[in-house]
Parts: structure tokens; C-alpha cells; sequence
């Protein structure tokens, strides 16, 4: 099937999908968004067509399945049956397996751990009594967690294991948590990977992040690691695809500790905020590389184009708006939120380094 024939369904309505639809119009590519706030959404805003239904309605589901060639996800929170329903009529990625992993810290973190893959101590907590025991057994400083919606530092505590666990647990408000003990790291990166449905896989070149408050504030790529870093990184992530099946891309974040060991932290069965420098830094985007993927097109090439930055425009950051828009070094993007919310991701701006 040639491109411009294709139609390729995104399951969410954020910017996520907004900037892969622009991907595919650019290979003439055509976009179906599928989500419960689609209408009016940054996704739909950009995108050929628009469903606005619940994840959970079959009947608009199979409606929607006639329509697109492929479906793909812009969150991992999406419910995995959803995508099972879906993948019987036609290719559905992430599938249902990456799905059920990345929603789950405590699933993420142990099939790390089963693929060899170094995380911090965790433990599971479903009561008081099992806080205690974990703190005890943690015996220092650590972070309690939700297992399920947590992003940008939501969902999360510092705990240590002189507090009171009947008191955290009571606020934490959540009948699973993990209890993962603090990694003293020196920086955190994170690694991208594409993979085809027959295995085929091409790397992105790592990003080093600075987080403030839990979310992503600033990534600057390619990551300065050392080639046994590297290497780490990019078996580790190869290996997590390989399990998860994973057709799209994955990102997987990660610390490096003082001592220079890779540290699990988390992964995306999707594109990811840390390589959204990669639309001007790289010969092919993340986003463009999914639609590529999704569409069954060749691979593009993750070649750099030298040092690239990327800084997220939070609602507290829109005031800097008209100052990044008058750099003509700075590549603005923005992604058509109605209201500025504090800590809400309402853009990004992206530069190359100098020199
Ligand atoms: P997360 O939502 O799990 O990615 O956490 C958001 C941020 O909190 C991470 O990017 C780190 O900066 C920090 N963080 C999360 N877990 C840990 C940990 N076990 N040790 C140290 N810092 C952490």
C-alpha cells in the first residue's frame, strides 16, 4: 500500500498524538484520533478525522477499526483490552502485553529484573502493615509510588523508614504501591528504540534529562556516555522490546548512579518527552519514525544533526513565550491548550548547541 492510502488511528487526544499526526501528514499520511476528549483537542485539532467515544464502547471501537489501516497509542494508560479488541481487526501497537507492563510500575520494574536489567530495591505495598515492613527492610531513604496513572512525580512521596507507615499509606490513597529505595544518581538519560512487528530495530541517540518537581524539565542530546553505558543502554532496551513484542517505539529512562551503573527507572511504549529535540535534531523524529513503523515504510535515519536541546514550556512558562519566539535560533512548538495550568505541559522549545 503506498503511503498516501494509509490511514493510521492514534488512540489519545494530547500532544503526543498532535505531533505524530503533523509526522504523517507529512508522508501524506492520513490521522483518525480516538479518544474519550477528542474533540477539541490538540490531537484532533491537527488530525484528518476524529472519533470522540469511550475506550470501553465496542461498537464505536469496530466503527473506528473499518476506518484505519493501523492503530498505535499516544499514553500508555489506554485500557489494554482496548487494544485487544482492536488488534483483531487490524495491527495495534503498543499490544496488549506492553501495554499491561508499562501501566504497572511493579511490572515494569520486575520484568526488568527478570531480563537482567539493574532497579532499585522495591518492594510491594497493598496494606499498613506491609509499608512497615518494607520501610524496615528499606532501612533509609526511599520513593512510595503509585503502581498505576502516576506521571510527571505525580502519585509519589519521599518516605524514609523512621515515619509512620499507617499515616502514608492512609494518604498515599491507593490500594497498590511500590516502595523503591532512593538511587543517589549522578544524572538520569533516556533511550529511544523503533521496532517492526518482525523485529527489525534502529536506536535513537540517548538524551541526558534534568527533571524539576518529577517532570521533565530540560534534555540535551546525544548524552555524553561512555561507549560501556551506551551499550548497556541500548542491549537493555532491546531486550524490553524483544519481551514486550513491541511494534512503535519505546523509550526507557534510566539513572546513572554515582558509581556509573544503569539504574531502571521506567518505560513508555511510545514516544517520549525526552526526544522531542529529535524533530529538528534528527535526520528522522521519534514521531516520524512510529508513522513510519506503523505505516510499514523503511526505517529513516536517527543520524544527529550535531547537539540539540530541548526545554518543556510549562503553564508557568508561557510568559517566556514571545522571548523564545523572537530567537531565531529556537524552534517553538505548542500545542494548542486552552488553559495555562501550572505544571501542565503546554509546549516545548528546541535549540542547537553551540559550537
Ligand atoms: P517517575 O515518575 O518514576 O519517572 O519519577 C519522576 C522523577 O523522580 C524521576 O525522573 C527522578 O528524577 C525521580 N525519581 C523517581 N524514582 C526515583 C528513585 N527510586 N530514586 C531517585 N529518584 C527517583
Amino acid at each position: 500500500m503506498i503511503a498516501s492510502q494509509f490511514t493510521l488511528g492514534i488512540l489519545g487526544a494530547g500532544q503526543l498524538g498532535r505531533m505524530t499526526a503533523i509526522a504523517a501528514a507529512q508522508l501524506g499520511i492520513k490521522t483518525h484520533i480516538f479518544a474519550p476528549d477528542a474533540a477539541g483537542s490538540p490531537a484532533a485539532a491537527v488530525a484528518d478525522f476524529a472519533t470522540t467515544a469511550a475506550y470501553e464502547d465496542k461498537d464505536a471501537l469496530a466503527a473506528f477499526a473499518q476506518k484505519v489501516d493501523a492503530v498505535t497509542s499516544e499514553f500508555e494508560n489506554v485500557p489494554a483490552d482496548t487494544m485487544q479488541i482492536l488488534a483483531d481487526f487490524i495491527p495495534a501497537s503498543p499490544g496488549a502485553k506492553a501495554l499491561r507492563v508499562a501501566q504497572n510500575r511493579l511490572a515494569e520494574k520486575t520484568t526488568a529484573n527478570d531480563l537482567g536489567i539493574a532497579t532499585p530495591a522495591f518492594w510491594a505495598v497493598r496494606s499498613a502493615d506491609e509499608l512497615q515492613a518494607a520501610l524496615s527492610a528499606l532501612n533509609g531513604e526511599g520513593i512510595l509510588k503509585t503502581t498505576r496513572m502516576g506521571y510527571d512525580g505525580k502519585g509519589q512521596k519521599r518516605v524514609s523508614s523512621d515515619m509512620n507507615a499507617a499515616s502514608i499509606f492512609e494518604e498515599m490513597n491507593s490500594d497498590e504501591l511500590i516502595l523503591e529505595s532512593l538511587v543517589d544518581f549522578d544524572y538520569e538519560v533516556s533511550f529511544l528504540i523503533g521496532r517492526t512487528s518482525d523485529g527489525q530495530i534502529c536506536h535513537f541517540p540517548a538524551s541526558r534529562n534534568t527533571h524539576i518537581n518529577g517532570i521533565l524539565h530540560h534534555s540535551v542530546a546525544p548524552a555524553q556516555l561512555s561507549d560501556a553505558l551506551m551499550k548497556a543502554g541500548r542491549e537493555a532496551i532491546s531486550k524490553m522490546a524483544e519481551a514486550l513484542s513491541l511494534q512503535g517505539v519505546l523509550a526507557m529512562e534510566m539513572f546513572v548512579s554515582k558509581s556509573g551503573e544503569l539504574i531502571f527507572n521506567e518505560i513508555a511504549p511510545r514516544p517520549h518527552n525526552s526526544f522531542h529535540w529529535s524533530i529538528e535534531g534528527c535526520a528522522t523524529s521519534q514521531f516520524t519514525q512510529l508513522v513510519r513503523i506503523m505505516a510499514g515504510l523503511p526505517f529513516g535515519s536517527t543520524a544527529m544533526r550535531g547537539e540539540w536541546q530541548m526545554q518543556n514550556l510549562l503553564g508557568q512558562h508561557m510568559k517566556d513565550v514571545p522571548q523564545h519566539l523572537a530567537d531565531a535560533g529556537k524552534s517553538v512548538h505548542l500545542y494548542g491548550k486552552a488553559e495555562a495550568k501550572r505544571d501542565r505541559k503546554m509546549g516545548h522549545v528546541s535549540w542547537p548547541s553551540e559550537g
